[in-house]
């Protein structure tokens, strides 16, 4: 029996136990007794099975069928269903509760670009909604089909490298490649590569989706973002094929590379990427742990790093004093003999904060850095606490996403939010939104920073608090509005690397001006006039 639970659950299929050390903090936090951990919430265990239909009319069903071969087209409800929403926390209430309301009307899986351009051509004559999709790990409903039509399902054919070049260090990948086989394929290519894109969703995610939704990796601080990787791709549109060429730089005009990464399937289907890879080292890679007193002095130290010229380590972030604090916890550290040594030390629980750091690259380089940062570190008065915590947290680095679906079977809001800032804005800003988190009672609020730059960097929040039941979703869409509004008020961006989707549409406007979305507007009637590319408001975009 397929089931709701089959399509919404993140990560590995096993169910994800919670451990102790989590089963403390959710009792001391949420004031949640033994019985209350027994309850499942929404669990979402009852077969799928839609309402309605593909609508779509027997003839164009034909045509695709005669594109791409029947076996390539799926009309069944658990296709359709899973491939109706991403993995944004409403969707996977919706999902929770069986309410499936807009499911495309086929999941089509073309296999091959000449597929592609048909299937565009069909659609684009009869006006049908088509939706790109990768891993469909969209945190900001980017995948799902309001418009109903075709889910255009990347990941079954479009998985290769097609080729890597060792002398220009680069390798064009085809876009459904999920994470995992495009990595593994360059460390066993030649003395070994990697393409340094790394984000949380890194198994279940393609190169397609990274470049569409603009996403960074947890190493992006040494490698960059995804729009600093890419060096040319092709995308095929409703009006016609843009392929660019592959080139370290140019100056011939206007890049056009930046109107299509970000573009999250609203203007075209993005077949191939050329990407910078870089050489695999992991034996060189060095990692440092630090513990600060408080927020300030970690965010002070990661600056100086930066603006320092000491070389960029890859890994850097650093968790403010309340995900310290929880991290601490969850591992049973608190009246333990180091916790008390520091406590001592001044560095305080529920003030004091962890910094991870590794440093990818030659022998030299990575000693150098680490060298720096350790000294930088110290003038703001960090503690060293050597390279296991990083080792440590790097581990669990796509694992522990996978404790959202117990925590919200436990009826927890388990939800993200991120944003970008600059240095001078972050500590206002960082203070702001958790002020507006906090307002909520029993709210848990966790906030990190992993993705910086010499003049600003991100801040990544996460909250957790206990759902209310019955009203899950207004709640929560009431509850998000005010973080969003928050955000936009201090000066933080709309988003750092999640996109934008239908769920941040409505804030475009105010985030780039409506000059700036009319251009935007302008593009998509050029390249996709009939407004079939991923519709529904997706970037604030009308059709
Ligand atoms: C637990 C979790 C952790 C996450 N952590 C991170 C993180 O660390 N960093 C990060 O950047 N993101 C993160 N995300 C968000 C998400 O994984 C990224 O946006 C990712 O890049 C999406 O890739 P995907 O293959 O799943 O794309 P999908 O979700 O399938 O699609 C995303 C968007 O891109 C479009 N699209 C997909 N493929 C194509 C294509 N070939 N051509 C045109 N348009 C296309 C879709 O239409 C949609 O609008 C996380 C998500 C989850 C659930």
């Amino acid at each position: 029996m397929n089931t709701y639970r089959d399509i919404f659950k993140w990560g590995d299929k096993r169910e994800t136990p919670i451990d102790s050390g989590t089963f403390k903090i959710i009792k001391e936090k949420f004031g949640y007794a033994e019985p209350d951990l027994q309850v499942k919430h929404l669990f979402g265990n009852q077969e799928v099975k839609l309402g309605s239909q593909c609508q779509l009319e027997k003839s164009i069903i034909k045509k695709l069928a005669e594109i791409v071969g029947s076996e390539n087209i799926k009309d069944d409800d658990f296709s359709r269903a899973s491939h109706a929403h991403g993995k944004f926390y409403a969707e996977l209430l919706k999902l929770r509760k069986g309410e499936i309301l807009s499911p495309p009307d086929l999941v089509i899986y073309p296999r091959s670009e000449e597929d592609i351009i048909q299937i565009l051509e069909v659609c684009n004559i009869n006006k049908i909604a088509i939706t790109p999709v990768g891993g469909r790990s969209s945190v900001t409903c980017g995948v799902e089909t309001p418009n109903k039509g075709i889910s255009l399902d990347l990941t079954k054919h479009l998985n290769k490298v097609l080729e890597v070049n060792t002398i220009n260090s680069t390798s064009t990948v085809q876009s459904g490649m999920f994470g995992p086989a495009f990595e593994n394929y360059l460390n066993n290519f030649g003395e070994g590569f990697t393409c340094g894109h790394f984000p949380q969703s890194f198994e279940y995610s393609t190169v397609g989706g990274w470049v569409a939704a603009k996403g960074a990796g947890q190493a992006s601080t040494g490698y960059g973002k995804i729009e600093h990787m890419v060096l040319s791709l092709k995308v095929i549109t409703p009006s016609g094929i843009i392929e660019t060429k592959t080139y370290p730089a140019s100056a011939q005009g206007w890049d056009l590379h930046p109107i299509f990464i970000g573009s999250e399937g609203t203007l075209g289907v993005i077949t191939r990427v050329t990407m910078k890879i870089h050489k695999h080292k992991p034996e060189n890679t060095k990692y440092a742990s630090f513990i600060f007193k408080n927020f300030d002095s970690a965010v002070n130290a990661m600056r100086i790093a930066m603006q320092s010229g000491i070389g960029l380590p890859h890994l850097f972030r650093i968790s403010d004093p309340e995900e310290s604090e929880i991290a601490f916890k969850s591992k049973n550290f608190d009246n333990t003999f180091a916790d008390k040594f520091l406590n001592l030390l001044g560095y305080k629980s529920g003030n004091r904060c962890l910094m991870f750091v590794a440093v990818d690259g030659s022998k030299r380089y990575v000693n150098q850095v680490i060298k720096s940062i350790k000294e930088i570190t110290k003038t703001q008065g960090a503690f060293f606490i050597g390279a296991g915590p990083t080792k440590k947290w790097l581990e669990q680095q796509y694992s522990s996403a996978y404790l959202r679906d117990p925590l919200m079977d436990l009826g927890i809001m388990t939800d993200t939010l991120e944003t970008a800032v600059m240095w001078d804005n972050l500590i206002p800003l960082w203070n702001a939104v958790r002020n507006y988190l906090k307002s909520r009672k029993k709210t848990v609020v966790m906030v990190h920073i992993s993705h910086v730059y010499e003049n600003g960097a991100n801040l990544y929040f996460t909250f957790l608090s206990p759902m209310q039941k019955g009203n899950e979703l207004n709640d929560y869409h009431e509850y998000h509005k005010g973080i969003i509004e928050t955000i936009q008020t201090h000066k933080g961006s709309l988003s750092h690397h999640h996109g934008v989707g239908k769920t941040l549409a409505p804030w475009m406007e105010k985030e780039i001006g409506s000059e700036a979305l009319k251009l935007m507007q302008a593009i998509k009637n050029q390249l996709d006039p009939n407004g079939i590319m991923n519709p529904g408001n997706t970037l604030g975009l009308k059709p």
